[in-house]
């Protein structure tokens, strides 16, 4: 038995020591693809059901590694955001949603598309220089700053209220918008939401996954968009994959729907129209 014991120990360090040698050899990977900006955006319309078509859209960030393939950013934002290669991706991305706008914007416009939400990292949500990099970015690059979101997670905001009001508030005076993202997930109160300036709600996907079958989820799907509502805000429901999810939405009063039933995440020239499509190849 004792040298059971003994195996067992062996065999965990020995796994702890593989996880951290995978954890040491993705950080390596991942400082290697910020300095040669490995990175793409895709973007993922967001559907507008009362007029049949899309509204917005959201960028997403996609990472090919040449050894190992697309490496989602469930597997690396975290990462990043421990060792703080977080700042680097997000200025990135700031600064390749512009581009895209700034190239793509017109054509994007010409399908209905009117602007594009990203996702913002709390270190770069609370740190002091994000107001001013992102006026400068926009004044570079020509946008209108009404042209794009920012989305913040519910749990990003609960961590300082006051702090995020500030910054929404600047963010929004240019007349950007904000979104709280994945929402129904940070067990937010109702009382400070309503003093939050934003203008929608991104009900989580997990919410609904499983709707219409699930009852906690069908009440939960529907309390929320009632309260949106009630709040004056516009709601969007994301990870819609069947017809029966949308029908259920409608129903309840929800028409921005964004998932895989209406577009998967994809590269900007696969939304926009052949003959301006030919124009930026
Ligand atoms: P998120 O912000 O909640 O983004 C939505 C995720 O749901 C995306 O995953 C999208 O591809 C996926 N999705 C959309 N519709 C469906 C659907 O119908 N079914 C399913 N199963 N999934 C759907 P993705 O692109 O893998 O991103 C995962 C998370 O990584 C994002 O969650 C966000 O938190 C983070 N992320 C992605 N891009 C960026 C970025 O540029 N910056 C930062 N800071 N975080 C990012
Ligand atoms: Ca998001
Ligand atoms: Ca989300
Ligand atoms: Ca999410």
């Amino acid at each position: 038995a004792k040298g059971d014991g003994r195996n067992r120990v062996a065999y965990f360090s020995a796994e702890l020591d593989s996880q951290l040698r995978d954890k040491m050899r993705l950080e390596s990977k991942l400082r290697q693809a910020v300095s040669c900006e490995a990175f793409e955006i895709y973007i993922q319309p967001q559907y507008d059901y009362k007029t049949s078509k899309f509204r917005w859209a959201e960028v997403l960030i996609r990472w090919e590694d040449p050894e190992e393939g697309f490496i989602p950013p469930d597997k690396f934002i975290k990462l990043a955001e421990e060792t703080g290669i977080i700042n680097d991706i997000d200025q990135w991305v700031l600064r390749a949603t512009c581009k895209l706008w700034a190239e793509h914007g017109e054509a994007l416009r010409a399908i209905g598309i009117e602007g594009v939400s990203m996702n913002l990292s709390a270190r770069q949500f609370y740190s002091k220089t994000l107001f001013a990099y992102v006026e400068a970015v926009f004044e570079e690059y020509g946008i209108n700053p009404s042209c794009i979101s920012f989305e913040i997670t519910e749990s990003m905001v609960i961590e300082n209220i006051e702090g995020a009001i500030e910054t929404m508030e600047r963010l929004r005076n240019i007349g950007s918008r904000i979104s709280i993202d994945d929402f129904g997930t940070g067990y937010s109160s109702l009382s400070y939401l309503k003093r939050l300036p934003i203008d929608s709600l991104k009900i989580d996907r997990s919410f609904i996954m499983d709707i219409p079958g699930d009852t906690n989820d069908v009440a939960i799907t529907s309390a929320i968009i009632a309260m949106a509502e009630k709040l004056n805000l516009s709601v969007i429901a994301e990870g819609i994959e069947t017809k029966e999810q949308c029908e259920f939405l409608v129903e309840q009063g929800c028409f921005h729907m964004q998932g895989y039933y209406f577009a998967k995440p994809a590269p900007v020239r696969t939304f926009l129209k052949p003959q301006l499509n030919a124009a930026v190849e």
